[in-house]
């Protein structure tokens, strides 16, 4: 995050700019909540397909644990992010990532999943990987039970909500590759 203000959101604009300038691809940007909602339309204006803001974590606990930094700027901050932000970019393409085997409880997960979706945010849990090298390298990664626990239930959420991954213009939810959530859509 380059600064605590507008959190990437200008360099991300410009970059956008110059990207469909260049090449007409759908293209998703991604940052934290900037203080001026403003950006949101201005990204938008600027090329942006869809967005991800990311809360990694479902609970501020985990979140003060895994990522204190982060964490800084707490899950109602982003969900008033989320509330400004799906109206300029769109039902279902307005992303946040959540790493299921963090800490936080299933229905921690789901709980927080369903507000998500509520707002027109779509959830993306992938399961946390851990990476050697890392500060969380022997951290185990979630079960596949778990993450079935999770993943089964929040495809029914989307399924309900009529928000799949396949309707999401560029990003994360739509490339699916961390995660085998879009298999419990269908
Ligand atoms: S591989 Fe796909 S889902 Fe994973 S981080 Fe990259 S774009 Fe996102």
């Amino acid at each position: 995050t380059p600064n605590v203000v507008d959190r990437g959101a200008a360099v991300l604009a410009e970059s956008a700019r110059a990207i469909k300038a260049a090449v007409d691809l759908p293209l998703q940007v991604q940052c934290e909540p900037p203080r001026d909602h403003g950006w949101f339309q201005r990204l938008r204006d600027a090329g942006a397909d869809s967005l991800g803001m990311h809360l990694e974590a479902a609970t501020q606990a985990v979140r003060e644990k895994i990522m204190p930094g982060k964490a800084t700027v707490s899950v109602d901050r982003y969900m008033d992010a989320f509330a400004s932000a799906v109206p300029v970019f769109g039902r279902g393409q307005v992303n946040t990532y959540i790493l299921a085997g963090l800490g936080d409880s299933a229905a921690d997960i789901l709980a927080l999943a369903e507000r998500l979706i509520a707002l027109g945010v779509y959830p993306f849990v992938v399961p946390f990987v851990p990476i050697s090298g890392t500060p969380l390298e022997n951290h185990a990664p979630p079960s596949a039970d778990f993450m079935k626990s999770v993943l089964a239930p929040l495809g029914r959420m989307l399924r309900e909500a009529n928000m799949k991954s396949t309707d999401i213009r560029a990003g994360c939810g739509r490339c699916g590759a961390c995660s085998s959530l879009s298999a419990y859509e269908q």
